[in-house]
């Protein structure tokens, strides 16, 4: 069953959702050449912690940080250490999610580490690009597959993989609540509703579809090695435009 959220509990999630923005932007502000994945978690967490804020993901089945960070080929939940270390031309990935009076926000951009390739300049494009696209969708008259569809008919247009084994989900009083959205059409026709929030999250491939995980039983890889671009945001479906819940609050800002 999937829970219409009230007035009260939106008040908790945009509050939530607005920690991490903040996160966000100061990883938009530090991510350069040299710095580990590890002092990118202690920053995230710092922020959620001086916010009282929780760090959603710590713990999360065991997850041991703040953040995820995925590098290049790395697609998700890329374990944050000390000495793992972004460099020139890289592409990191991180998400993040805060819980605010019981209230979860999820949110994930992919950042250039200072100059990259065209090529991978695109992926990064159009994966915003299908995320806003998908966004646009959450109104009530749509069902979930307008959605999916939305994020598909983006990534084909670009030829980039559409990863198939992960996708949003609903989000709210846990990180992961019905319904599960999928990158790609699946036909499901479930009508959108006022008070629903979906975190939407495409993850596209440079290269193929697939992906393959690794030992540490976390981080997700391309089969192929390409790099894979990821953009999340938790949106809220309201009576009139959709509504980011993981957005810097204006009054806050
Ligand atoms: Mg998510």
């Amino acid at each position: 069953m999937i829970h219409r959220k009230s007035r009260d509990e939106i008040k908790r999630m945009r509050h939530a959702g607005h920690i991490v923005a903040l996160v966000h932007q100061k990883m938009r502000e530090v991510i350069e050449p040299g710095i580990s994945t590890k002092e990118l978690d202690d920053i995230a967490y710092h922020i959620i912690k001086e916010n009282r804020a929780i760090p959603t993901f710590l713990g999360y089945a065991g997850f041991p940080a703040s953040i995820c960070a995925s590098i290049n080929e790395q697609v998700v939940h890329g374990i944050p250490h000390e000495d793992i270390k972004v460099k020139e031309g890289d592409i990191i990935s991180i998400d993040v999610g805060a819980t605010y009076g019981g209230m979860v926000g999820d949110g994930a951009w992919t950042y250039p580490v200072g100059k990259i390739t065209p090529e991978v300049q695109r992926l990064l494009n159009t994966t915003e690009e299908a995320l806003f696209e998908g966004i646009k969708q959450m109104r009530e008259g749509n069902v979930l597959d307008d959605v999916s569809k939305a994020i598909e008919r983006v990534a084909n247009r670009e030829k980039l993989g559409i990863v198939r084994q992960y996708g949003g989900h609903g989000v709210g009083h846990e990180m992961h609540e019905e319904p599960f959205l999928f990158n790609y059409s699946v036909g499901n026709q479930l009508p959108l509703k006022q008070g629903y929030v979906i975190a939407i999250e495409p993850m596209l491939n440079l290269g193929g579809d697939d992906v393959v995980v690794a030992e540490d039983e976390w981080t997700v890889s391309t089969t192929d090695k390409k790099p894979s671009a990821h953009f999340e945001h938790t949106v809220l479906v309201t009576e009139d435009e959709p509504l980011i819940i993981t957005q810097l609050m204006p009054q806050e800002k």
